[in-house]
């Protein structure tokens, strides 16, 4: 008999077909004798519904009142996932994340769990209860309903895992596992058995979403070991876990694109200390993340000035777009550019710290297929490039084909 957590993500609850089919699955394991956890998403596309929605009232709405709206999409599958377990004899409870006793910090939909009181979700699963907790929400110290930055269903699956210290987490979406790379954008890909945090970490946050990357990061802290495997098989997954002494001998674990980033640059920054803080402090007060920056002395006539540029998540554009314009008579910048059309191609394996020439061999393989770099960024196990979006899955299908191929 295991404790186990399952979460099911959006394609895997996303018709009543599906539902019951999860609740099938579930159903084997309560036959085993296991007590289940069940964490789900909202059904595939409702997240994204809703959003459109919100913005069709307003274009920048207030973020307490986007999580009120979005949080609806996982309560309706709790209650029709218990239903299911239901029609099947078997007791089952739904718990919104609040009542499951998720505490957040107070940034509105990019929430942080602070704690989890798994009380409420102890007592009920002693009594007999399949629980069925709603994923990607919590709730303030006051109240409010909050939730993780999308994709954060698999933040609760983990989060609640370490919580109710779970023998098993098993995420189940719709591919095997986790990928050379992703198996839509590239046929060649592989299936890989296993993978580290810290690699299934830089591809996650590198726009691999078969993974929440702040889920990840999670894990590794809590040392949550966790299975990445379809929901419409039976096939084993991919489990993800401390690095083991192998795993070096693999150059590149795979391969991500991230279509998803925007790039922004300040034109003719005054050269001056202290404008590099300003203009980071101001946007990492409106908790928007920074990826890539570079900045460049521009050759011009006058005054020297530097071009600024940096990434962030497209969905933050606007709002960064708003900070800048604020500082514009402080700094005293030329214009600000907005491009959304880029794409970031990156490289992620641990094996990168034994092998050289990597960076090279990227390089080159953009080159032959005539693919410009606009930005580089490196770390100790990954390499991303900034690139034109109109390019990006030709370009990744190139450097699998010359790493992984
Ligand atoms: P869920 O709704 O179950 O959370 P997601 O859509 O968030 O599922 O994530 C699964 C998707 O991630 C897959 O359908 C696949 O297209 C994509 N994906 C991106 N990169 C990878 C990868 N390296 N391996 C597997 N899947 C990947
Ligand atoms: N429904 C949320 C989203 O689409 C959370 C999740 O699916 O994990 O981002
Ligand atoms: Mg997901």
């Amino acid at each position: 008999m295991a404790l186990i957590v399952q979460k099911f993500g959006g394609t895997s609850v996303g018709n009543p077909e599906r539902i019951k089919n999860v609740a099938r699955r579930v159903a084997r394991y309560r036959a085993q004798g296991d007590q289940v956890v069940v964490v789900v998403s909202a059904m595939s596309g409702v997240t994204d519904g809703l959003i459109k929605l919100a913005r069709e009232i307003m274009p920048l709405p207030t973020e307490r009142e986007m999580d009120m709206l979005l949080a609806t999409g996982e309560q309706t599958t709790i209650a029709l996932t218990a239903m299911a377990l239901h029609a099947l004899d078997l007791a089952a409870v739904s718990l919104t994340g609040s009542q499951a006793g998720i505490l957040t910090d107070d940034v509105h939909t990019k929430a942080k769990i602070q704690d989890i009181d798994p009380k409420e979700i102890h007592s009920l699963l002693d009594a007999g209860n399949v629980v069925i907790v709603a994923g990607f929400q919590g709730r303030t110290a006051d109240g409010r309903i909050t939730t993780l930055g999308r994709g954060g269903s698999d933040l609760t699956a983990i989060a609640l895992a370490a919580a109710i210290k779970a023998d098993l987490c098993q995420i189940y979406t719709d591919v095997d596992g986790v990928y050379t790379a992703d198996p839509r954008i590239v046929p060649g890909a592989r299936k890989l058995p296993e993978i580290s945090y810290d690699e299934m970490l830089e591809l996650a946050s590198l726009g691999a979403k078969v993974m929440q990357s702040r889920s990840v990061e999670f894990a590794k802290k809590f040392g949550v070991v966790f299975e990445v495997r379809s929901s419409l098989n039976d096939n084993p997954g991919t489990i993800v876990k401390e690095e083991t002494q192998n795993m070096e001998d693999v150059v590149i674990r795979g391969v991500s694109l991230d279509k998803n980033q925007a790039k922004i640059t300040l034109v003719a920054v005054p050269d001056r200390p202290g404008v590099a803080a300003r203009v980071f402090k101001a946007i990492g007060e409106a908790a928007i993340n920074v990826d890539m920056i570079v900045q460049n002395i521009s050759h011009g006539s006058g005054q020297p000035a530097t071009d600024l540029s940096f990434t962030v998540d497209k969905p933050d554009l606007l709002k960064t777009r708003k900070v800048i314009d604020a500082l514009r008579g402080e700094i005293g910048y030329e214009e600000v550019i907005a491009d959304e059309n880029i794409g970031k191609l990156s490289i992620v394996g641990v094996g990168m710290r034994s092998h050289s020439g990597v960076a090279a061999k990227m390089f080159e393989t953009l080159a032959s297929e005539g693919v410009n770099i606009g930005m580089i960024s490196t770390s100790e196990i990954k390499i991303s490039v900034v690139i034109d979006l109109a390019r990006g899955e030709a370009a990744m299908r190139a450097v699998h084909a010359a790493f992984l191929g």
